[in-house]
């Protein structure tokens, strides 16, 4: 027979180890990267200033946004390889400055939307180098990315993705204690620890083929982001199967996503 003291001690033991992993659930859940900042609302549009600013308010993790570097080493924040015809590698900055974005907003340099990141306190920001032309541009652009970056004080919110093999290499060495995350697909975990990066960044697709990877992540310490998650069911199961980071053009569905699961 368990005594009433005893019984009552065991009921406390129950309800802590309860809350216990309560907390340790909410706080280890899927946070949420809005893909391109938060563009598909009013008065947005994909990489401007205003998509990180609404990425904030909606309190996402973090705003993923791309980076090219100009021919005169200008580093812009745009998605697409080309400008009205020109390709931004090999343009200078003076020819592609005036390029307007959807919602009116001029072309932002990455000075320019760091500085307004600054004020834009607390949110991660995700910061895809795009892959340019040569291994020698690549480490150009990663060398140029991550000084600007540490000059404007940002490092600690900085999280760093590329698709190129060089350039992931290239942001490991400049920038050794930040995160830095392989987009392309192709290695598995254990090389991905081998060289030093935080985790994988990969298609929802390849982690659906390869869903062992999730676990073997894990026993390497190494974090998942899929991307671009714009379904529910998909990112319910990308939640299920143990997604650290969701990136999506739809970043409130994927918080109440996430929330579903608390
Ligand atoms: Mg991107």
């Amino acid at each position: 027979m368990i005594g009433g003291k005893n019984q009552f001690r065991l009921v406390v033991c129950c309800l802590l180890a309860l809350l216990l992993a309560t907390t340790v659930s909410a706080k280890d859940k899927t946070k949420v990267i809005a893909h391109r900042g938060y563009w598909k609302t009013e008065g947005s549009a994909q990489n401007s200033i205003r998509s990180l600013e609404l990425a904030k308010e909606i309190k996402v993790y973090g705003c993923e946004f791309d980076v090219h570097l100009t021919a005169d080493n200008v580093p812009v924040v745009f998605h697409d390889q080309h400008i009205n015809g020109k390709d931004i590698q090999k343009t200078s900055y003076a020819e592609l400055k005036d390029h307007k974005l959807p919602n009116g907003e001029t072309l932002p340099t990455l000075e320019q939307y760091l500085k307004r990141a600054k004020k834009v306190k607390r949110i991660k920001l995700i910061f895809e180098l795009k892959s340019h032309a040569t291994p020698e541009r690549d480490r150009e652009a990663a060398r140029i990315a991550v000084d600007m970056v540490n000059r404007m004080k940002l490092g600690k919110r900085t999280e760093y993705i590329a698709f190129s093999l060089e350039a992931a290499k290239a942001l490991h060495q400049y920038a050794p204690k930040r995160p830095v995350y392989y987009l392309n697909g192709d290695l598995s975990p254990k090389q991905l620890k081998e060289l030093g990066f935080a985790g994988l960044d990969y298609h929802y697709k390849v982690m659906q083929q390869h869903p062992e990877w999730f676990k073997k992540a894990k026993e390497l310490k190494l974090k998942v982001n899929d991307w671009t998650v714009n379904e529910v069911p998909v990112m319910k199961e990308m939640i299920e199967k143990g997604a650290d980071f969701l990136t999506t053009d739809h970043p409130e569905e994927a918080l109440q996503a996430v929330q579903s699961y608390r």
